[in-house]
């Protein structure tokens, strides 16, 4: 993390300098805005984040609860996910309280009795080598919490209105104007975040299809004292007579989740989820001593066809997360789905809205998410179906799936179609490693200036910046081509072939040592080597070494281009493709009030 850009400050570094609209804006809610979030849950708690790093945009958070979240619903934390928080910074805070999921259990009727259950299969719970991220377990709360700390910490000073229901949505021409509670907002965009039974999906005339019936589970997070061995591990049981359970312990190292599938809701309780547990888990018993929350959990799967309202011209109300696609809990999706949906759609707004991005680029948000769910939907019927089936059709198949879907699950599957902002992939065998449409997939690396090991996709935070690679070749070519990428307005990062002790950063061009702030200070975070100890990143990521290549990065980490390295003018052509032109640009873009790039 850098600091002290424009002078020393004391006190918590993390903490922004709130930005000057902060103390000139209304107490209560504004008459109007550029952005209304509707709903505060994982899905518009990542959006206003992201809108956060640009505070001149006005966003307006509201939500019909009282106040936060404080207990229950989701709690996987896919790799992905985990990855989306260290470019907010909160990676570390999240990974020091979370429950590490390494390694699943599998248990199954016992063919000598198939009364008692027994353990059949035990694998890893990730690929190795897919993250550098571990998947991680922890209350949906919690992750609002830090989410909502991000908020207060950041110079927009972002805080969502509680108790605040929102009843009407209308298009009314270059915007869209919000019933929430007893005023009315006129705001520029409008995206609802607010969950299954979305207002603002019902006002833009859509609705979610997909299975009529609900599958119902019981969900408890419980306290309990069990001789069930693998209670530490994730566990999918499958009994011969009395159904199935999915233990997933949970953080603090006590607490552990149980996944109840119910034939019906009627006459649910605590004891009679902790009775349908013990039926399973015999011969085993479980002891449930305290009940931290619980809760009947009863969807179906369901998806919206469109994401937004751009279907005859620019899109102004969207919606993200549960308002788009719904589905079960088993593979633990629906929070991180909603909030990749956020992170996908924010950076796209404020680019818009910060007149740097052609309004076309708010037709790819539908587009490339609303794929993801129908991916999702698919994958979750046959998943959750297999964890239903009786265990003498499907165990060795479940698991199997399990194992080979794994990448699906951690979120790293995600491949984006060519696009104006994902290209074909001519150049692809420059980088084999870095697959055009999918997330920039981050190799460990020592950082030139200070010989720091880091890990090279941390460089990228969620500040709305497109960025490029520059992957050396093994000339100096890197350096001759840095000086004339720098015109391209991105934030240029190299690679070198050499080792760091190989390299002096006196003799580096100016463009990799970028002149930042107030006080013209340099940037020396801008320039990385191989790290032997983890891996030279050119064979990690399969880098033509004799030729170097350029790697064009979205704002939220997405591969965007491959190209080679000396092909400036093609990267001007992608990049003009993108964004209005420079010089309207210059002229209408507000200062932004941030000074990391
Ligand atoms: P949500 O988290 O649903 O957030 C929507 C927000 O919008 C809410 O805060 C709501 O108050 C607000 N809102 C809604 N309508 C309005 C309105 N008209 N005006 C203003 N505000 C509004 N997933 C699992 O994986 N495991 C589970 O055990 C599990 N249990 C769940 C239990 C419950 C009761 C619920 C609702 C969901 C559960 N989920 C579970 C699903 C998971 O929580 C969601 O996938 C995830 O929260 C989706 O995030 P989201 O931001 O899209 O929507």
């Amino acid at each position: 993390m850098q600091f002290y850009l424009d002078g020393y400050r004391p006190g918590d570094p993390t903490v922004a300098e709130a930005h000057p609209s902060v103390a000139a804006r209304p107490d209560g809610l504004p008459a109007d805005c550029d952005v209304l979030i509707v709903g505060c849950g994982p899905a518009g708690l990542v959006l206003a984040a992201q809108l956060a790093a640009f505070p001149e945009i006005r966003t307006v958070l509201v939500d019909r609860r009282d106040g936060p979240l404080t207990v229950g619903q989701a709690d996987g934390v896919a790799c992905r996910t985990v990855e989306m928080f260290q470019a907010f910074g909160l990676a570390n805070r999240l990974i020091d309280e979370a429950y590490q999921v390494n390694e699943v259990c599998f248990w199954q009727p016992d063919p000598a009795d198939p009364s008692r259950i027994t353990r059949v299969g035990r694998v890893d719970d990730v690929e190795e080598g897919i993250s550098e991220m571990p998947h991680v377990i922890v209350n949906q709360a919690r992750m609002l919490a830090y989410l909502l700390d991000y908020l207060e910490r950041s110079a927009a000073r972002l805080r969502p209105f509680y108790g605040m229901r929102v009843t009407g949505v209308r298009r009314d021409g270059d915007g869209v104007v919000v019933d929430v509670g007893d005023t009315t907002i006129r705001a520029k965009y409008v995206v609802g975040c607010d969950g299954a039974r979305s207002a603002v999906r019902a006002a833009m005339g859509r609705e979610l299809t997909g299975d009529a019936m609900n599958v119902a589970w019981g969900v408890m997070d419980v306290l309990a004292v069990t001789d069930f061995p693998d209670i530490r591990l994730k566990a999918a049981v499958q009994s011969a007579e009395h159904g199935s359970v999915l233990i997933i312990p949970r953080e603090g190292g006590f607490l552990v989740r149980l996944y109840i599938e119910l034939d019906g809701t009627a006459g649910v309780t605590p004891e009679s989820l902790a009775a349908a547990a013990n039926r399973i888990l015999h011969p085993y018993t479980i002891d449930v001593r305290g009940v931290g929350w619980w809760s009947v959990y009863e969807i179906g799967q369901r998806l919206c066809d469109r994401f937004d309202d751009g279907e005859a011209g620019s899109p102004r109300m969207f919606i993200a997360g549960d308002a788009c696609h719904t589905h079960s809990a088993k593979a633990g999706q629906g929070m991180n789905v909603s909030m990749a949906d956020a992170w996908n759609l924010g950076w796209k707004l404020a680019a818009v809205l910060r007149g740097e991005a052609r309004p076309e680029l708010l037709h790819t948000y539908s587009a490339e998410r609303q794929r993801v769910a129908a991916e999702l939907i698919d994958f979750d019927r046959k998943f959750a179906g297999m964890f239903s089936a009786r265990p003498a059709d499907s165990g060795e198949e479940f698991r199997r799936y399990f194992v080979t879907q794994g990448r699906f699950t951690a979120g790293v599957a995600t491949r984006y179609a060519p696009s104006m902002i994902t290209a074909d992939t001519a150049y692809q065998s420059l980088a084999e490693g870095f697959p055009v449409g999918m997330r920039f997939h981050s190799a460990p690396v020592v950082r030139l200036a200070d010989a720091k090991p880091v890990h090279l996709g941390h460089a990228a935070r969620a500040d709305g910046v497109w960025r490029l690679y520059l992957f050396g070749d093994r000339g100096d070519t890197l350096q001759r081509v840095a000086a004339s990428v720098a015109s391209k307005d991105i934030d240029i990062l190299a690679v070198f072939q050499q080792g760091h002790r190989e390299l002096a950063v006196d003799e580096m061009p100016a463009a990799l040592l970028p002149r930042k702030g107030r006080l013209g200070l340099i940037d020396y975070e801008k320039m990385f080597c191989p790290d032997p100890r983890g891996g030279d990143i050119f064979d990690l990521r399969g880098i033509d070494r004799d030729a170097g290549c350029m790697v064009v990065v979205r704002p939220d980490q997405y591969v965007a281009h491959v190209l080679p390295l000396t092909d400036v003018d093609e990267l001007g052509v992608f990049l003009a493709g993108i964004r209005v032109d420079t010089t309207v640009q210059m002229e209408t873009r507000p200062s932004t009030g941030r000074h990391d790039y």
